[in-house]
């Protein structure tokens, strides 16, 4: 017989704890004697009755059965499928306490990982109206009994759910979303089943442009082949005014990638737009584009403040995607640099910079680690540099380059603290001193936070 791992707590025992704090994805922590149990969807300051559902050798996971003392945060997830869908983690408390808890885990985090203590934290900028921000759905499609669903993935499945409405996506996507699962059932088109690789339609894929109100809807198929093509795109168009723009993507791998390779425009044009600030954007079915675009802004003009432009900088934005920041910074900077490493992003941030008669902004495809240092031994330099990397932070070697180069302030986007704090050190201990940080609520509801920080070299 095996040993039984020695834990204070067993799976499927009951056990009354108190939640101390939360999660980086939004659930609740607690302790027994030290050990910690994660309990989806229970708050700070609750007591609660749970069952371990789970215990591994150094933590645990419970699930929320019984309430012995509720937060006042606490609130009615007002969407009906927020427990099953899963993209939302935070329904279930309100809205101020949610931007309060992304600000405490920015401070923490800040603290505990990179050692940063003495620096204000700013509120979380949040938004007036937290509801149906987004602007791009990618919906998948499958057959049921009964027809076609479009909706979201179960939890740890691959079942689809059907859903009438996501009540943080632009109403005109779920207009969408809801049309076309209609019309493609009414033409036959049968849905996409991965096991089995067959059916035709594999996902709809919305896009709005929120301060031009043009919408773009990409069917993603299976096959080239799309029975009744025609009469589809002009019941989509009869149906949906405001769609600019039809395409077909085609993905006729096995595979979790939404998009194939090739994609074909049905009706209309193969780009909507949009606008940010004073900067105008070209969206394709496949450019990335930030999907909160009031908040972009927000997020953009406190980074423009951050860089305290004066009309004579060289500045570098570095994970520059389309150029969004870039030509942002561009309208009050001497001359922008953006560098990226995708290459179709580069190609739309140079059309958008065309498409803006932006004529100081130049875009190079590459790795930022390896593509800056270049540019300092080109002997190109830089006043202020703007960073907005992935998930995993800054590369050493970019941060080791920034160093060298000595710019006169550094502006960090980051959307993820952890890597964030690491990065700050390296930066704190190369000789720059970090003045503010700002939290900007990019996507309520969920736990992602996005940070905006303004460094200056001592
Ligand atoms: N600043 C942009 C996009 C930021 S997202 C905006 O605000 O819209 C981060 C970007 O970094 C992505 O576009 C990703 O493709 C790019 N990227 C990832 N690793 C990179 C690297 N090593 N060098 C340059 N760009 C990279």
């Amino acid at each position: 017989m095996s040993k039984q791992p020695k834990t204070p707590v067993q799976k499927n025992e009951i056990v009354e704890v108190t939640i101390e704090d939360m999660t980086h994805e939004g659930a609740g922590v607690a302790k027994v004697n030290g050990y910690a149990l994660f309990i989806p969807k229970a708050i700070p300051g609750e007591r609660v009755k749970i069952k371990v559902v789970k215990a591994n050798k150094g933590y645990g996971f419970g699930r929320l059965l019984e309430h012995l003392e509720m937060s006042a945060d606490r609130v009615e997830p007002p969407c009906p499928i927020y427990h099953q869908c899963g993209g939302c983690q935070l329904q279930h408390m309100s809205y101020e306490s949610q931007l309060k808890v992304k600000q405490k885990q920015v401070k923490d985090v800040l603290e505990r990982i990179g050692k940063v203590t003495d620096v204000t934290v700013h509120p979380t900028m949040g938004m007036s109206d937290p509801w149906r921000y987004r602007n791009k759905a990618q919906v998948p499609v499958a057959d049921r009994e009964g027809g076609l669903v479009a909706g979201f993935y179960q939890e740890r499945s691959h079942e689809i759910i059907d859903m009438e409405e996501c009540l943080i996506q632009q109403q005109a996507n779920d207009d969408v979303v809801q049309a076309v699962k209609k019309i493609a059932q009414e033409n036959g088109l049968r849905g996409y089943d991965e096991k089995s690789h067959r059916g035709t339609l594999r996902h709809v894929v919305a896009r709005y442009g929120l301060m031009t109100g043009e919408v773009m809807v990409v069917l993603v198929t299976r096959t080239e082949e799309l029975p009744n093509k025609q009469r589809i795109v002009e019941q989509i168009q009869a149906q949906l005014p405001k769609v600019k723009s039809i395409v077909q993507n085609i993905n006729s791998k096995r595979t979790n990638v939404i998009f194939g390779e090739k994609t074909k425009v049905l009706w209309g044009e193969e780009y909507i737009y949009d606008s940010i600030g004073d900067v105008k954007f070209a969206i394709s079915a496949r450019s990335f584009y930030q999907v909160n675009p009031k908040q972009t802004k927000v997020l953009y003009d406190k980074a423009l403040e951050y860089a305290n432009l004066s009309g004579s900088e060289q500045v570098i934005d570095a994970y520059c995607g389309i150029g969004t920041i870039s030509l942002f910074l561009a309208q009050k900077a001497k001359h922008v640099y953006g560098v990226e490493i995708v290459p179709e992003a580069i190609d739309d941030a140079k059309r958008n910079a065309k498409l803006n008669h932006i004529t100081n902004a130049t875009f190079a495809v590459g790795e930022a680690e390896k593509v800056i240092p270049w540019w300092h031994a080109q002997g190109i330099r830089a006043d202020v540099i703007v960073v907005d990397p992935p998930r995993k932070g800054c590369d050493e070697a970019l941060l080791k380059t920034i160093i060298a180069m000595k710019p006169k302030r550094v502006v960090y986007v980051s959307c993820n603290p952890a890597t964030l704090a690491r990065d700050l050190r390296m930066l704190e201990d190369g000789g720059f001193k970090t003045q503010e940080v700002q939290p900007v609520d990019m996507f309520p509801h969920t736990s992602h936070v996005e940070t905006v920080v303004w460094l200056v070299r001592n």
